[in-house]
């Protein structure tokens, strides 16, 4: 699947066989499956205009076997089944060097950066790589790095016995929502304007579902929560009313994760939402690399937490536009679509 001209749209095509460097490791896809980002880059929106060099095979989230190991690579062998990390770091940088691999200078990420897994195969550098636990699902594997950013997520917010909502139940907060219930949280609120993801999110384990666009919203939470307020809020949408509701719901001392991408520059009253509450903002992105897929691995090999009724479709990698087409459905309940080669 190729991003071949600077326009909407993508098309099937033929390209080589990638090849392995010393360092990297040929991987035949198994599974694979769509992001948020991926749709920017078939949209061609402004932020994919900036930063995707067309032609270009996309895609970052997967799950296949290795094939061919490049000189240097000792920890794997063709045969080994793995998910991907699809940051690549420099290894050099200060972020690199202090244990912040994810948040590299120079961050190079698969199928935006150079060649994705939208295809039959893909080298990656062997260090990103991830030896999957043996009897894992392709389609659960092939989500290993969009369920790492929101095991990512709740970890940094330490949700045990407290109480949580969740904005915005895309696949992200769908996720977000499962490992939340996984760690313990006491109770967990789903909140979105779309019936449907509510229905997903209920399915993963939330307790209360609520409209995004309710004008009471923030008090019903508020009552939700002893009154006193939310304990965290995982902001997973990005939308500018759901990150002032995510703020003001929460309880003084509380805390929000801020992990959905505004589409703008948004406005916020610090002074009486933020300072003068006592209240704290975490920023996120990525999975803490290894920190995160240690955790997540845990968590599905403990059976305690299953991203499976989040996968709702499954389709062939050619029929890519189709897929993009049920995403976009207001009606259809989709939350993760899973492509396979
Ligand atoms: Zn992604
Ligand atoms: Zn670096």
């Amino acid at each position: 699947m190729i991003k071949s001209a600077p326009a909407p749209g993508a098309t099937v095509g033929e390209v080589d066989v990638p090849k392995a460097g010393p360092g990297d490791v040929l991987v035949k896809v198994r599974a694979t499956s769509i992001c948020g980002t991926d749709l920017h880059i078939y949209n061609w929106d402004a932020w994919a205009q900036s930063v995707i060099k067309t032609p270009l095979v996309f895609g970052h989230e997967f799950h296949g076997e290795v094939v061919e190991v490049g000189s240097d690579v000792k920890a794997l062998k063709a045969g080994d089944l793995v998910s991907v990390e699809s940051h690549v770091p420099c290894g050099r940088c200060y972020q690199c060097t202090h244990d912040m691999m994810h948040i590299c200078d120079e961050l190079k990420i698969i199928g935006v950066h150079r060649a994705g897994c939208f295809a039959q195969y893909v080298a990656v550098p062997a260090i990103c790589a991830w030896k999957n636990s043996p009897g894992t699902p392709p389609e659960v594997a092939s989500l290993m790095e969009p369920m790492g950013n929101s095991v990512h997520v709740v970890s940094e917010a330490n949700v045990a016995g407290k109480t949580v909502a969740v904005f915005g139940c895309g696949p992200a907060g769908l996720f977000a929502t499962g490992v939340a219930r996984a760690k313990g949280a006491a109770a967990i609120h789903a909140i979105d304007i779309n019936r449907n993801r509510l229905e997903l999110a209920k399915a993963m384990g939330a307790d209360e579902l609520l409209n995004g666009a309710d004008p009471d919203l923030v008090s019903k939470l508020t009552k939700l929560s002893g009154g006193y307020g939310l304990d965290v809020a995982l902001e997973m949408s990005g939308s500018q009313k759901a990150i002032v509701n995510a703020l003001r719901s929460l309880k003084k001392g509380g805390t929000m994760v801020a992990f959905g991408l505004p589409s703008r520059p948004g406005e916020l009253d610090l002074a009486n939402d933020v300072i003068m509450t006592g209240r704290r903002i975490l920023g996120i992105v990525g999975r803490r690399m290894f920190a995160d897929w240690v955790e997540m691995q845990k968590l599905l090999d403990g059976g305690k937490f299953d991203p499976r009724p989040a996968i709702t479709h499954t389709f062939k990698l050619a029929e890519f536009d189709r897929a993009v087409a049920t995403i976009g459905q207001e009606n259809v309940k989709c939350g993760k679509v899973v492509l396979l080669p």
